[in-house]
C-alpha cells in the first residue's frame, strides 16, 4: 500500500509499506476522510517528539473497516467509523488510573503518527478496536465526523482541563480550529465572557458564532493590557490555552485570577523551558493552576461529542474551509496547513476515487 510519510525531521513524501497486520483485539481500515494537523507539522519540521524514518502520518480520519481481530464484537468489514486520533490501551495500568492517553508512557495513547504508521494510507492499523472505534451516525457529514477524532475532543479537553463552569470569564488564547471547537466548548459550559485571542479574520468571525463575546487580536496589541483594560484590571477566571508560544504563559499567568486555572492543549513544539513568571504566579503561593494535556480519546468520548453533532449542538463541519479529493491531495493539503495561508481553518481530504 501507498501512504503519505514523514522521511526525517524536515522531510515528507510517498512510501510504499505492507498493509499492516491485524492482531485479535484491532481493526483495519481504509480512510474515507482524512484531515491534516498543525501537531503533524510541529512533528516533520520542528522535531518536537524526536526523528522518525518512514512514518507514515496523519491522525486523524473517518474509516471504513476492512477487517477485525477474532476478539473484536462491536465491529465487522463494511461499518464507518469514527476513529479517535488517541487510541489508548484500555486495559493498561495508566488507563485503569484514569489517564489513557498516557497508557504505556507519557503521550503513549497518541500513536498514530507518532508510535505507528498513521492515517494518510490506504490501510490503516487501529489498536482495542472495540475501544477506539465509534459507529459513524447515520448521515452525519463526513467533515463533521472527521473534526471528531481530534479537533472536538481536543478542544473540549482544553475547556475540561480549564474546568469552566456557569459564569465564568474566559480568555481562549489561540483560535485555530482547537480553540475555535474550545469557545464552542467553553459556551456549552456556562461561560459568561469569552475573550477569543486570533487575527485571521475567518477565525474570529467564526469564534463570535461559537460564542466568544469578544476578540483580542494579538497582533494590534498586548493581550495582556488588552483583556486586563476589559476586565478593569482584574484578569479573567480561566484561560484555554490553544495556540501562542512558551511565552504565552507568562502572558496567561498575568491575565489570571487568584484561583483561576490554565487549561493547555496547545503543542509546545520548540525549546527547552517554559517561562512562568514569579510574582504574577503569587510568589508560587497565588493558586493559580496549570494544566496542560492531551485529550483522552477513545469510543465513548467519540460517541458523547458525536452526540452534541447529532443534536446541532456543534457545527465543526464549518472549521473546514478547503476540501480536497483523493488519498494523494494529502500532501498539498498538509502543506496547506504548514504554509498557514490566511483564509485557512482546516483542510479536509475526502477519498471518494
Ligand atoms: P492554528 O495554528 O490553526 O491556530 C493557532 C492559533 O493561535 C491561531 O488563532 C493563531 O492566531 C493564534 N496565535 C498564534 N500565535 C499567537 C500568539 N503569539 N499569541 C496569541 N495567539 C497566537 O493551530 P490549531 O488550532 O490547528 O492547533 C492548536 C494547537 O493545538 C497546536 O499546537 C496543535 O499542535 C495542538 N494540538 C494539540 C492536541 C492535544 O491533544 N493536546 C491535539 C491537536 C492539536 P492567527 O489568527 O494569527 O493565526
Ligand atoms: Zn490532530
Amino acid at each position: 500500500m501507498k501512504g503519505f510519510a514523514m522521511l526525517k525531521i524536515g522531510a515528507t513524501g510517498w512510501v510504499e509499506k505492507d498493509i499492516p497486520s491485524c492482531g485479535p483485539m484491532d481493526a483495519i481500515c481504509k480512510p474515507l476522510a482524512l484531515a491534516p494537523c498543525t501537531s503533524d507539522i510541529h512533528t516533520v519540521w520542528a522535531g518536537a517528539i524526536g526523528d522518525r524514518k518512514d512514518m507514515i502520518l496523519g491522525h486523524e480520519a473517518v474509516g471504513e473497516v476492512v477487517e477485525v481481530g477474532a476478539l473484536v464484537k462491536d465491529f465487522k468489514p463494511g461499518d464507518k467509523v469514527l476513529v479517535s486520533a488517541i487510541t489508548p490501551d484500555w486495559n493498561s495500568l495508566e488507563a485503569q488510573g484514569g489517564y489513557p492517553m498516557h497508557s504505556g508512557g507519557m503521550l503513549s495513547g497518541w500513536k498514530f503518527s507518532n508510535f505507528k504508521d498513521g492515517v494518510f494510507a490506504e490501510y490503516f492499523h487501529v489498536n482495542d478496536a472495540d475501544g477506539n472505534l465509534a459507529h459513524l451516525p447515520e448521515g452525519m457529514d463526513l467533515g463533521a465526523a472527521a473534526m471528531l477524532a481530534d479537533m472536538v475532543p481536543t478542544g473540549f479537553h482544553g475547556a475540561e482541563l480549564a474546568d469552566i463552569s456557569f459564569g465564568d470569564n474566559v480568555a481562549v488564547i489561540g483560535v485555530g480550529p482547537v480553540g475555535l471547537m474550545s469557545v464552542a466548548a467553553c459556551a456549552i459550559r456556562g461561560a459568561a465572557e469569552i475573550f477569543a485571542v486570533g487575527s485571521r479574520k475567518n477565525c474570529t468571525d467564526l469564534a463570535r458564532e461559537f460564542g466568544a463575546t469578544d476578540i483580542i487580536n494579538y497582533r494590534e496589541g498586548d493581550i495582556v493590557e488588552q483583556i486586563l483594560d476589559k476586565t478593569h484590571g482584574k484578569g479573567v477566571d480561566k484561560i484555554v490555552v490553544a495556540g501562542g508560544d512558551n511565552n504565552t504563559f507568562a502572558q496567561a499567568m498575568q491575565i489570571l485570577k487568584p484561583g483561576g486555572i490554565i487549561g493547555n492543549v496547545n503543542y509546545l513544539g520548540e525549546g527547552e523551558f517554559v517561562p512562568i513568571p514569579r510574582v504574577e504566579w503569587g510568589c508560587g503561593m497565588g493558586h493559580k493552576q496549570i494544566r496542560g494535556g492531551l485529550m483522552p480519546g477513545g469510543r465513548l468520548r467519540s460517541e458523547k461529542l458525536a452526540r452534541l453533532i447529532t443534536t446541532n449542538r456543534i457545527h465543526p463541519e464549518k472549521l473546514i474551509t478547503h476540501t480536497f479529493h483523493g488519498l494523494e491531495n494529502v500532501e498539498p493539503a498538509l502543506m496547506l496547513m504548514k504554509d498557514k495561508p490566511r483564509d485557512l481553518i482546516k483542510p479536509l481530504v475526502l477519498i471518494d476515487k
